[in-house]
Formats: structure tokens, sequence, C-alpha cells
């Protein structure tokens, strides 16, 4: 079919497109100059690009002597992506255009008592009820983005162990993809989010940015010269199992002393619980231990609360070890950190950076910069969707 995604991938017309996306508007002349394609291998695909409505003719350019150029862009109404992401109680869903701009929404719980196929049923019935709630369509949905925490098979598509729900080999591109016949990708959570970042968010024109999330996990994405870094086996980014106690507390890994053990979502609340100097949080959280969570400590906060803002900061400073070891290790050009925990902003961060200011080897390195997500809550969802874009895009032979 004119206009679907293998159709839009043939090498040519991926790197036309993408040549077009990155530069748009743009004129043939420049696009031939980019690729290195013949002028008349332009036009064509062009003309055939054009006549598929994916890319536009737009303003008339600057003349450099002669008839002004006429100017291209991408139709980003042309075709839509579903961006899933599989949070540890709902799956969020969302349908995109191809500037990842959100079109529609919808959320599903996911059941208590979790097998494989109830998870893939919810995540199947998610994707159909967003494309629904869209009115795009199903046949103008190119590609479908799935978001998964744990250790995925980013080629094969199956999330290998998702240790929030105590599952493992969850066959999630096979299943989707056959249930609606639309290419799926599959991919950890945080790498996801590192991508969406890297297009669309604080990681937009730089090489090398390692993204981070902190939730009740903590995790991150690794982007190395405009690439996601996966390494032999998925497992690149696991920030959270890097190990910064020797003879530290046992972690849900089977290991000892990750950062996971004294930072993060989790530990912050079972240390506000179990001081004594909680009256404020108790207090705002009606007594209620399961109301007392990282918003609430951010709300004390800002309301003054000593003990939240040490706490908070506590939980920066120990970030800040670990983002020291990952800038003394990877160099990155810049570090963006998401999730629920780094909502608290510069009672957080600002710690974070102290550390890093007074502990990474080089004046550099104490330099690099550290700044929090641009996507907020959408993060992941968004950068399910840029799973799509991205194969889209790439220039390869199929
Ligand atoms: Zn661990």
């Amino acid at each position: 079919m004119t206009g679907s995604f293998q159709w839009m991938k043939t090498l040519n017309k991926s790197t036309i497109l993408n040549t077009i996306r990155l530069h748009s508007p743009i004129s043939r002349a420049e696009i031939a100059k980019k690729t290195k394609l013949t002028p008349p291998t332009v036009t064509n695909i062009v003309t055939e690009l054009i006549k598929a409505n994916l890319v536009r003719e737009s303003k008339v350019g600057t003349s450099q002597g002669g008839r002004k150029p006429i100017l291209l862009t991408i139709n980003d109404q042309h075709s839509f992506i579903v961006g899933i992401d599989v949070g540890g109680h709902i799956v969020r869903a969302v349908v995109t255009d191809l500037n990842a701009t959100i079109k529609a929404k919808c959320e599903l719980e996911l059941p208590k008592q979790l097998t494989n196929d109830l998870l893939l049923e919810t995540i199947t019935e998610a994707v159909g009820a967003v494309i629904e709630e869209s009115k795009v369509g199903k046949e103008k949905v190119i590609g479908i983005g799935i978001g998964m925490h744990g250790i995925v098979d980013h080629m094969k598509g199956v999330a290998v162990f998702a240790p929030n729900f105590h599952l493992s080999d969850i066959p999630i591109k096979d299943t989707v993809e056959q249930h609606f016949q639309i290419p799926t990708f599959v991919e950890n959570d945080v790498r996801a989010l590192a991508l969406g970042e890297a297009w669309f968010g604080n990681g937009q024109g730089i090489d090398s940015v390692i993204c981070i999330n902190i939730g009740v996990g903590i995790g991150a994405g690794i982007i190395l010269n405009n690439e996601l870094y996966h390494g032999q086996n998925g497992i690149a980014g696991e920030f959270g199992h890097m190990i910064v106690d020797i003879n530290g507390k046992p972690c849900s890994c089977g290991s000892y002393g990750c950062l996971q053990t004294i930072a993060g979502g989790g530990v912050l609340r079972e240390r506000a619980l179990q001081s004594e100097r909680n009256t404020m949080l108790l207090e705002k959280a009606d007594h209620n231990p399961d109301a007392l969570d990282g918003a609430l400590i951010y709300q004390c906060a800002q309301e003054g609360d000593d003990f939240s803002m040490q706490l908070l900061a506590e939980t920066g400073r120990a970030i800040g070890v670990g983002v020291t070891n990952v800038i003394n290790l990877i160099n990155p050009t810049r570090i963006i950190v998401g999730g629920g925990v780094a909502k608290a902003g510069d009672f957080v961060l600002g710690p974070l950076r102290e550390v890093v200011k007074q502990r990474a080897l080089t004046s550099e390195a104490r330099e690099t910069e550290i700044i929090q997500s641009k996507l907020g809550d959408d993060g992941t969802v968004i950068g399910a969707a840029t799973l799509v874009l991205k194969d889209l895009f790439s220039p390869q032979v199929s």
C-alpha cells in the first residue's frame, strides 16, 4: 500500500524523509546536496512522497539568483503512531502524529493478579481503546511502540524479566503485531524515555546524553553518538543496580548495596515513615502511611518542613554519587533527570549537582550539565512512539 510503513522505509525514501525531518523546510536542491543523491532521483522520490501526501510543498525560499526554490516539509498528519507505557499499576496509551504530538490518550488499570496472558490482554486492549478514542482510523496507524520496565530484548520484542510483576518471557511484540497487523517495537521504559528526550525533549541536538529516571526504582538510558546504547544483553543503563556500598543492604536484584537500596522513591518513603521527625508529613497524609509518597514530601518541603527538605537532599546526594560515577565512566555532554522523585526539582537536583561539582574527576566533568526532563509524565509514551519514528526514519535496505 502506498504510504505504508514498508513503502516509506525503502532506502532512498527514508533518507530523503529523514533529511526533510531534520532540516525542514528544505528545497529539493538542498536535499540532493545533503544526501548526495542525484537531483533527478530526489525529484522523482519527492514527487512520489507528495503524491502520497507525506510531504508538502510549503513557502518559497530565498533564491541565490534565478528562480526561488519551493520548500518541503513533512505532513505530520499523514499517519499516526501508538505509544504505550506499561507502568506498575496502569497502562498508559497515546496516539501521536509524526511529530510525536499527542492526539489522544487513555489509561487502563492492570489486574491485581497478573499473568503473562492478562498483561498481554491489557496492553492489546489499551492499543485498541486509544486508536478508537483518537478517531484516526486503524489504517492510518503505521506503528506501535511499547515501553516496558525490567529487562527487555528489544530485538525480539520480549519482556525477558519484569521484576515489578514477577513475570518473565512475555512475547509482547509478536502478540500485539499478530493482533493488529501493525509493526510493533518494544523497549525498556527508561531507554524509551531517553530516546524521547533525545528526539523531542532536552536531549535534542546533543550526541551523548544520559537520561536517568528516579521513580520507585532507578534506571537510565544511554545515548552515545546519537544511538541508544543497549550493551551485549540489553542491561546497559541499569543505573539503580550500580553498587555504591560494598557492605550495603540486600537489593531486589539479589545483590547488595545497589544505588536503589539508598535512593529512589521506595527508600524515601521508608525513611520518612521510620523517623521521629515526620510530624508534618503524617499530618498531611492523615496518618495514612499509603498516602505518604514523594509528591507529599515535595509539598511539605515547599511549605518549609526541614525534615522533608533533608529527605530530598539525602536522595539527591545519593543519586549524585551514582551520577558522578557515570560521568567518570562515560563523560556525557548532558544528564537529564526524570521520574516521580525528580519532580521535587531543586530540592533533589541542587544537592545532586553539589556532589558532582565536588567529586567528578576533572573541572570539565564537574561542570557536566544536569537538567530536568522536558517531557515529564508523557516522557515514556512519547519515547515509545519515538521507537517507531526512529525505525521509520532510519535509512536501511529492506
Ligand atoms: Zn540491585
